[in-house]
């Protein structure tokens, strides 16, 4: 032990809260506070905490067998990818725990298609803004300066390009792209959405040129938007998507979901993960998708999204001096600051509302599918006493 290094790794800014449950929309702290949960941690805890189904899921599995190894069938692995399969575009999933493990397999899956056509490709097209994860695949994915200093050499295969420049997307992209890979709305870049028109053109120029289109759905995907995934807002579908967060409720897992034709390469020995799609986590996002898969659930979602936008276009309106727009989807929107957006995220938790800031002076709003249309009231009249004191 080392008294001047703290025993947990310091790479986080942590503000000093404590929590000891979470009900719901609401997190309560170690000395009792009540805290309205607009964070989710982060787009995961879709069903909001302790949700009483995903509970009785995960008990009932955890008291029948945790682990047994990918060296088996695991049938309620499989459900959870025939369910995936059944609702989206993709022939076949693979599971991993977390965003980033989905971003090194999307990697490595289009690199494999490529090998085997006999004409490799070897860029990988990806945006300015850009988030995929943390490993040393997915900082060279994202490029940016804050991520990837002091960590290489990078990872070849990749260039950059701006965000919402359709024009240099065209010029970027041709028959020597392997593929692109881009959120249909920027996470941690600050709710940057790719409007529909701009993905549609996308995936027509990819057809031309055959490169692969690769959607990174980690945050917006699952139900976060109102649709099962963003993609589908412009009627189109991806060869490779990577999905996680909201797909586990807050249980670790993430999957990569694809069309056979994209992930012809992937035969035996080709990747692998210990503890991808165990039991444990497969139960609770077989449950997850079959909640918010359910007849009315998504229809929800948009109805208190498009609630929530409406309030929140109301709040920029009587603090101008504080707010420039509201952006994004659904249950995914943001704030773009005036004033920096960490005040306002300090602001918001001491007036007791939990939000996350974003890249582009943004803050977050990214409150459990389940969220009431009172809680909304109740944030609302949260964020105008913050903004208040701001003024
Ligand atoms: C969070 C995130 C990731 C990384 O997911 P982890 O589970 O943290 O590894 C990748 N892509 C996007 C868009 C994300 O928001």
């Amino acid at each position: 032990m080392n008294a001047s290094f703290p025993p947990v790794l310091p790479t986080y800014n942590r503000t000093p809260l404590r929590f000891a449950h979470g009900q719901g929309s609401w997190l309560i702290a170690e000395d009792g506070t009540r805290y309205l949960d607009f964070t989710s941690g982060i787009a995961v805890n879709a069903l909001g905490h302790a949700h009483p189904a995903l509970v009785a899921a995960l008990t009932e599995q955890a008291q029948a067998l945790w682990h047994v190894s990918n060296l088996y069938e695991i049938p309620v692995q499989e459900k959870l990818a025939e369910a995936l399969v059944a609702h989206t575009f993709a022939d076949t999933v693979f599971f991993t725990n977390s965003g980033t493990e989905a971003a090194e397999l999307a990697i490595k899956m289009v690199r494999k298609y490529w090998h085997d056509q006999g004409t490799p490709r070897d860029t990988i097209l990806t945006f300015e803004g850009a988030f995929h994860g943390r490993s040393t695949g997915a900082i060279a994915a994202a490029g940016a300066e804050k991520m990837t200093k002091g960590f290489g050499p990078l990872m070849p295969g990749f260039k950059t390009l701006p965000w919402g420049d359709l024009d240099a997307l065209r010029a970027a992209l041709d028959d020597t792209v392997a593929a692109v890979m881009i959120e249909p709305i920027q996470g941690e870049g600050g709710i940057r959405p790719l409007p529909d028109a701009d993905l549609k053109a996308l995936r027509a120029l990819c057809d031309q040129t055959g490169a692969l289109l690769v959607l990174d759905e980690v945050q917006c995907g699952m139900g976060r938007t109102g649709r099962l995934f963003a993609h589908e807002w412009a009627g189109i579908t991806p060869d490779i998507m990577m999905v996680a967060k909201g797909i586990g409720g807050g249980f670790p897992l993430g999957a990569v979901l694809a069309t056979a034709r994209a992930a012809s390469g992937m035969g035996v020995g080709t990747h692998g993960s210990t503890y991808g799609g165990n039991p444990l986590a497969c139960a609770v996002g077989l449950k997850l998708v079959e909640i918010i898969t359910s007849d009315g659930f998504l229809d929800t979602v948009r109805r208190k999204g498009a609630l929530l936008r409406q309030k929140l276009e109301g709040l920029v309106a009587s603090h101008p001096d504080i707010f420039e727009e509201v952006r994004g989807t659904g249950l995914m929107l943001g704030l773009k600051c005036t004033c920096p957006n960490t005040d306002l995220v300090r602001a918001a938790q001491d007036a007791h509302l939990l939000t996350v800031p974003a890249a582009d002076n943004v803050i977050r709003l990214l409150p459990p599918l389940t969220i009431s249309e009172d809680e909304i009231t109740e944030a609302l009249r949260r964020l105008d006493q913050a903004a208040s004191t701001l003024s």
